[in-house]
């Protein structure tokens, strides 16, 4: 008999599961599952013998598992491949920031989007990921990171996979992460990050949970955009940006629009205006990405002129603009990269 796993389940959904216990039992279960790291009944031992006994007959408590990792030469990102239950892997990124450490997380194995310059797409689609699994990566960091006494303090749901397109499992995880007996993460501390998915972003509005919204435009027009991005043949460029205003302002927050800077493609003072003139008066910042090189793919990163240009222009035209700071591009740390070479 397939054994049910616990990992993933909320302490409601524990209650549930296990309706033949008192309450404080679930209560013990959720601490030892989520707050210290147990991967076995034994090692729940406020639970009595014959009950971590029974419980295991039935039940398991699995998580993500590390294949691989890979840590950069300047100690400041550390890259895992993780895998899943099914065999399945994925690629979760601890990245140390001045300000804490933030992690990136996959939403998916694989990716349908089928954008031009990505490496998570290049091998297709093969499901979405649980909330047990998205937030299996985040524990399973915060367990390696509490060995130094640190913990994660910033999620950005922007490894492989299209989040907004695994609604239910993604706001299940947010949920989950919120609840103090995980890791109790302000819901302000998250970012979501989407190609663009319209009723997505509608339903997000309506969950009325105040994380971060994040974009990929990549470029200014829907001729550039859809060449580069196929979903924009489907929600274009005006829609997007539309969505984008109603989510900053329903929920007061800033959206940022990521732009991959491809040389020779999208890098030009001419794409700078185009863009200043699309988010011009809009509640938005716009976050310069470098494009990481993905060897299948013929894209360029721009020249760090070109970078500097492009910044400058937007921000002296009434455009907030950042440039991404490069993290781990010595072990291939563009979204999907390790996975790929794994397969
Ligand atoms: N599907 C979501 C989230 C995953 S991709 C989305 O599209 O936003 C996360 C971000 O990384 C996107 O902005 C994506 O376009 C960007 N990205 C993908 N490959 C990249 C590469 N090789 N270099 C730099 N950024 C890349």
């Amino acid at each position: 008999m397939q054994k049910i796993n616990l990992f993933g389940m909320t302490a409601e959904e524990l209650r549930d599961e296990l309706k033949d216990l008192p309450k404080f039992r679930s209560k013990q279960i959720a601490g030892g599952i989520y707050g210290r790291g147990a991967r076995t009944f034994d090692e729940i031992t406020e639970l009595p013998k014959n009950l971590r006994e029974s419980l295991s007959e039935r039940y398991e408590i699995f998580s993500p598992q590390p294949v691989e990792q890979l840590d950069s030469e300047d100690g400041l990102t550390t890259k895992f491949l993780l895998a899943l239950e099914d065999g399945a892997v994925v690629e979760t990124v601890l990245m140390r920031h001045d300000y804490g450490n933030g992690i990136c997380i996959s939403s998916q194995v694989g990716c349908q989007m089928g954008c031009k310059f990505c490496a998570s797409t290049l091998k297709g689609f093969e499901r979405n990921l649980t909330a047990g699994e998205m937030l299996g990566e985040i524990i399973f960091i915060n367990d390696f990171l509490k060995n130094s006494g640190q913990k994660v303090d910033t999620l950005v749901v922007m490894g492989t996979g299209e989040p907004l397109t695994n609604f239910d499992n993604l706001i299940k995880m947010f949920r989950l992460l919120h609840e103090p007996y995980t890791l109790g993460m302000s819901y302000r501390k998250i970012t979501v990050s989407t190609c663009g998915i319209i009723p997505g972003i509608k339903k997000l509005i309506e969950e009325n949970i105040p994380v971060t919204l994040s974009i990929s435009l990549h470029a200014p027009t829907d001729k550039l955009r859809s060449a580069l991005m196929p979903v924009n043949s489907a929600f274009g460029i005006s829609e997007v940006v539309k969505a984008g205003d109603e989510y900053a302002q329903k929920t007061g927050r800033r959206v940022t629009y990521e732009y991959i800077l491809l040389g020779g493609v999208n890098d030009s003072e001419e794409h700078a205006r185009q863009l200043s003139k699309l988010l011009a008066g809009q509640l938005a910042n716009v976050n310069l990405i470098p494009y990481n090189p993905v060897n299948e793919r013929d894209f360029f990163p721009p020249t760090r002129h070109d970078v500097q240009k492009f910044f400058h222009f937007l921000n002296t035209h009434g455009i907030n603009a950042t440039v991404r700071k490069e993290f781990g591009s010595d072990i291939n740390a563009a979204c999907g990269q390790l996975r790929n070479k794994h397969l």
